[in-house]
């Protein structure tokens, strides 16, 4: 079973001509067949733990590691990141122009499986799985990103997540901006890749709401760029009652 492990991880941003360390110091496992959440307030850095993970290239990890089973996802290109197995949601937030949805999710099925899926079984593939998101079938042919409504975002990132299959996947507010039957259809998605057993997830939220839809196996309260405590599904419970607050106290940390 694939295992991300992310070690002591710091990372820093360039704003405003300073050096601001935004993670400092995240440890966390995450095992293939696992859905973790994790949970703070806006700005503890969660995004940047995203990107970071990602390679965004406005993100600088000053100590600490990634691996995918002992391998250092920090060394490997965008493209090797995704060819190891990993998911991530915020890699492709642009628009492709030119390029439709169809074709885009072909080209990517094919670099991570190493062959062209074929046509005939993969044309059949993507239209079941746009049925269960309850995704009109002419969206196959629109181009990527192009005039998505948020809506349409998060659908086509769980529609990536379930016909890519990868071991590792990092979504980051998936909840946000949906409504309450997007919120459903995009949470049964997340369910169903977790139900194959052959997932790890990484659910990123700052609401608990998507925890009534999505039953992760942990839950990580994330504040002022760290992990702050861990626990089961009641800890999201405790949050929805509680908010924050208890680990937020002492004001923000500046870098
Ligand atoms: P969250 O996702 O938890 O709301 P973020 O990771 O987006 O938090 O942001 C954490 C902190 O890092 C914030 O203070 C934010 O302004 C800062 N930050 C994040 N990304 C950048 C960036 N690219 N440039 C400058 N500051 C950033
Ligand atoms: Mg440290
Ligand atoms: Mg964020």
């Amino acid at each position: 079973m694939a295992t991300l492990e992310i070690r002591d991880l710091h990372v820093s941003v360039e704003a405003d001509n300073s050096t601001k360390e935004i993670l400092k110091g995240v440890d966390l496992t995450v095992k293939q067949g696992e859905t973790h959440a994790i949970m703070g307030p806006n700005g503890s850095g969660k995004s940047t733990l995203a990107y970071s993970i990602a390679g965004h290239p406005k993100y600088t990890i000053t100590s600490g590691t990634v691996t995918l089973d002992g391998e250092d996802v920090l060394e490997m290109s965008v493209d090797e990141r995704a060819r190891a197995g990993m998911f991530l949601a915020m890699q492709y937030p642009v628009e492709v122009p030119g390029v439709s949805v169809s074709n885009f999710l072909r080209t990517s099925a094919t670099a991570i499986r190493g062959e062209a899926p074929k046509l005939r079984t993969w044309v059949k593939e993507v239209k079941s799985a746009m049925e269960q998101l309850q995704m009109d079938p002419a969206f196959a042919e629109r181009n990527v990103n192009e005039g998505f409504s948020g809506g349409e975002k998060k659908r086509h990132e769980i529609l990536q997540l379930e016909l890519l299959k990868p071991k590792i996947a990092i979504l980051d507010e998936t909840d946000s901006g949906l409504d309450v039957d997007a919120l459903r259809q995009v949470s049964e998605g997340v369910n169903r890749v977790h139900a194959t057993g052959e997932v790890g997830t990484l659910l990123i939220t700052h609401y608990t709401r998507i925890l009534r839809y999505i039953k992760p196996d942990f839950v990580h309260v994330f504040a002022k760029g760290r992990i702050v405590a861990s626990g089961g599904p009641e800890l999201a419970d405790k949050l929805e009652a509680e908010g924050y607050e208890e680990y937020t106290k002492g004001g923000p940390v500046s870098g």
